[in-house]
């Protein structure tokens, strides 16, 4: 475990000493845990079925019949390889941005490491902010003038996959999925290691919830209902549906 530790401190020094700015460590490291922390699971959990298929039988949530199609799975593919671009150019547009007016980047890129302490503080305040980021945004999300306009394409999938978690309007990606995830560290002035493992945290728990596996304790289980009906279950770690009661299945209306 030591061992592992000084490897990964003696990497980060000399990837930090190198003669690389600040602005493009930040960019490429964001772009490759999106890579290996959300595309990657997406695409296991999307072939789960051809790899090990009496395993994926047995945490399978809904039948065959609700499951997409290939079509539907090409189209996922199409709009969210979309968003990733409008996310990743946003970011380069921040931080060239951000470069003109002499900041080095939108977080902390710097060869010491942050405190354990400063570690688990950031990491659950930015677990709580973006919970209410995104319970809030997504309730608003389900009122019927954007839910025409904007979520609906969200809920095209009732038998959700992985990928789909990121299947959604542009406006949505970026203010339900991205600014929740990206803003609660920029406010926090967090490491930039605090916000990758953040943010690889946050995209392996939406692929996994969207997955259609009820793996992770129900977790699943509990996005994948909001799918399914719904009215309930707007938020990701579950606290503030239970604040508001939106832990229970609602019949009258779709809010
Ligand atoms: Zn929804
Ligand atoms: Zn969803």
């Amino acid at each position: 475990m030591d061992e592992i530790a000084s490897l990964l401190t003696n990497t980060w020094s000399r990837t930090i000493s190198s003669s690389y700015p600040p602005q493009k460590i930040e960019f490429t490291g964001t772009l490759l845990i999106q890579l290996l922390f959300f595309w990657l699971p997406s695409f296991i959990y999307l072939f789960l079925d051809v790899l090990f298929p009496s395993f994926s039988a047995r945490h399978k949530i809904q039948p065959a019949p609700r499951q997409p199609t290939r079509k539907d799975i090409w189209r996922c593919v199409l709009v969210v390889s979309g968003n990733q671009v409008l996310t990743t150019g946003l970011h380069a547009l921040q931080l060239f941005l951000a470069a003109k007016v002499g900041r080095e980047g939108s977080y902390r890129v710097e060869a010491a490491l942050p405190s354990r302490e400063e570690f688990v503080r950031d990491f659950i305040l930015c677990l709580l902010l973006r919970e209410a980021m995104f319970y809030y945004s997504h309730r608003l999300l389900h009122r019927p003038i954007f839910y025409s306009k904007i979520h609906k394409l969200h809920h095209r999938f009732t038998a959700p996959i992985a990928l789909a978690a990121q299947y959604a309007h542009p406006i949505e990606h970026i203010f339900a999925n991205a600014l929740p995830i990206s803003l609660p560290p920029q406010i926090l002035g967090s490491h930039v290691l605090t916000f990758w493992v953040f943010l690889a945290y946050e995209l392996f728990n939406t692929a996994t919830v969207h997955s259609g596996y009820d793996f992770f304790a129900g977790k699943a289980r509990m996005h994948d209902l909001h799918h399914e009906k719904f009215n309930l279950n707007y938020g990701s770690i579950g606290v503030l549906d239970w604040v508001h009661g939106t832990d229970r299945l609602v019949h009258k209306k779709r809010d």
